[in-house]
């Protein structure tokens, strides 16, 4: 029997607010060094907005992708301290985080302005990274399956499958996220599967199978090995351990290894 073909793995790390410009150029160096002109997968680095004009020189020549952590839904206008998909991709960003939960909770972002995001992401060149996930007392009340089909429906509804592909989705359950609780290998598996077969219904059939799904919360050096044994996750989306080259080398190595 044929081995099944495997969709290629993503890992991002998502710095969240730190790193100046001059730790950010210092880390992406660190990172080029490690992981050479060939990285095993394909590898995208996430810093502030301060920071993206030192971490593209440092990744210059590399083959490791710029991207940034929100976007503005607009093209340009008077939106005081707000940045456009067109920026970033002057900038040289290949891919904008959108939807995380840090936004959806902590700067009210609903579905709606999610949808927008990831439309202007596709509309300005960008790959847009989606998350989405479920609270801890939304996962108490067994309405995990439910949160994730809203989300994947409200972003994805209208979108074509081919314009489906160019995206990447992020499941991020809330409560694992930055609190050291990893979901098991089996949650996230059963997370993954609910976010491909909404897609297989909003999209079309087969759209789900396309689609890059990483998984993100508490991923570290330690637990990569486990998640990524599970050929369900398509990649990990990594906040804390992605601020250290050792630990997210080894997260991308774990990441390559398994077949
Ligand atoms: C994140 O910020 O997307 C994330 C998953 O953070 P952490 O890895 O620190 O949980």
């Amino acid at each position: 029997m044929s081995p099944v073909a495997r969709r290629p793995r993503f890992v991002a790390g998502n710095w969240k607010m730190h790193k100046t410009a001059a730790e950010g150029g210092a880390l992406a160096r660190e990172l080029v060094a490690h992981l050479g002109a060939r990285p095993p997968c394909a590898v995208a680095l996430c810093p502030p907005f301060t920071a993206l004009e030192a971490v593209r020189q440092a990744l210059d020549g590399s083959p490791i992708g710029l991207g940034a952590q929100n976007l503005h839904p607009e093209p340009r206008g008077a939106f005081t301290g707000e940045i456009s998909g067109a920026m970033l991709a002057a900038a040289g960003c290949r891919y904008v985080i959108v939807g995380h939960s840090e936004r959806r909770h902590g700067m009210g972002e609903d579905d709606a302005l999610v949808a927008r995001k990831l439309r202007a992401a596709r509309r300005d060149g960008l790959t847009p990274i989606v998350c989405v996930g479920e609270t801890l007392s939304e996962r108490d009340q067994g309405l995990t399956a439910d949160v994730l089909v809203r989300q994947i429906r409200s972003a994805y509804d209208g979108l074509a499958e081919a314009e489906a592909r160019e995206t990447v989705i992020a499941y991020e359950p809330v409560w694992a996220i930055g609190t050291g609780r990893v979901a098991s290998p089996e949650q996230a598996c059963e997370a993954h599967r609910i976010i491909r077969a909404t897609l297989d219904r909003v999209v079309g059939a087969g759209a789900g199978a396309n689609v890059c799904v990483q998984y993100g919360g508490s991923v570290n050096a330690e637990n990569a090995p486990r998640l990524f044994a599970e050929p369900e996750l398509d990649g990990a989306l990594v906040g804390g351990a992605s601020l250290e080259a050792a630990s997210f080398f080894r997260i991308v190595a774990a990441a390559a290894a398994v077949v």
